[in-house]
């Protein structure tokens, strides 16, 4: 992934990855790689930031208009943190022998279960593009 080419050591990925604001700006330069955040609803790419919620908010009036980063990606419907998703997609990039469930779970205190699945939709998301998760972010 090339986002995450100035992060060079577990710690600093650790340090970087406990920052919500910096789990939500790699999450936008992966999915919309010119910055400019769509509403997953209609389209609209004039959405407001809402600080407090670390959500957007979209200016058309209808369902859903309030969304977060994970809303139409891979992360959408787990209830894990962006901070775990992104140090798991670290390791699997910067692992070169492979990594394990096991390590993932030991690493970054989720279940044996939890990392399995991680692993099995970063690996299926990464695999479909050979620069990185980019783009591959948003589910099918
Ligand atoms: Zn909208």
């Amino acid at each position: 992934m090339n986002d995450f080419a100035n992060i060079r050591t577990l710690q600093q990925a650790i340090i970087e990855f406990s920052n919500p604001d910096k789990c939500i700006e790699y999450v936008v330069s992966m999915r919309w790689p010119d910055g400019v955040v769509i509403c997953p609803i209609c389209g609209r790419n004039d959405v407001t930031w809402l600080l407090t919620q670390r959500k957007w908010q979209c200016k058309s009036k209808h369902a859903k208009r309030q969304f977060s980063a994970k809303v139409g990606t891979i992360f959408e419907d787990s209830p894990l943190g962006l901070d775990k998703w992104l140090m798991t997609a670290w390791m699997i990039v910067n692992c070169k022998n492979g990594v394990s469930s096991y390590e993932i779970s030991r690493n970054i205190g989720v279940t044996q279960k939890s990392a399995w699945f991680m692993l099995q939709r970063l690996r299926l998301a990464m695999k479909s593009d050979d620069s990185g998760m980019r783009g591959d972010l948003v589910a099918p």
